[in-house]
């Protein structure tokens, strides 16, 4: 390959990882919008007050955007954008957020457990039964 072409290869490869870049910070709520977050929230609906609390506390924090939450072997995983000195204090509001939704069913929001039926899942009673 030449030269020229290489370097119009890396240009292409540059400017699309830009575009993701830009995309992603496009995507990402700063300002505690809920609106906007919620279309982020792929957990369940008793996950969504837990996530609410974290989105108006992330936006307290400048610079730092909310982009998503999944769960994960049945705990929650949250995503985000943030290049700045406060990341204790962002690790410390996503674990709060963790330690919640561990205890909160993934359904109803209730009292639940973490358990392993199949796969990891937090679930209160009802929804344990229910599943
Ligand atoms: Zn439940």
């Amino acid at each position: 390959m030449g030269k020229v072409s290489q370097e119009a290869k890396r240009a292409k490869m540059q400017a699309s990882n830009e575009r993701v870049v830009e995309a992603r910070r496009k995507a990402a709520v700063y300002d505690g919008d809920l609106t906007r977050a919620r279309e982020g929230y792929h957990v369940g609906a008793g996950w969504h007050a837990i996530l609410d609390d974290l989105v108006k506390e992330f936006a307290e924090i400048e610079n730092l955007g909310f982009l998503a939450a999944h769960e994960k072997s049945g705990g929650l995983r949250v995503s985000y954008l943030y290049d700045g000195d406060r990341q204790t204090d962002i690790d410390a509001i996503e674990k709060r957020a963790a330690a919640r939704a561990l205890v909160a069913c993934w359904y109803c929001g209730q009292l639940g457990k973490l358990r392993q039926e199949r796969w990891w899942r937090v679930r209160c009673e009802e929804h344990w039964s229910a599943e």
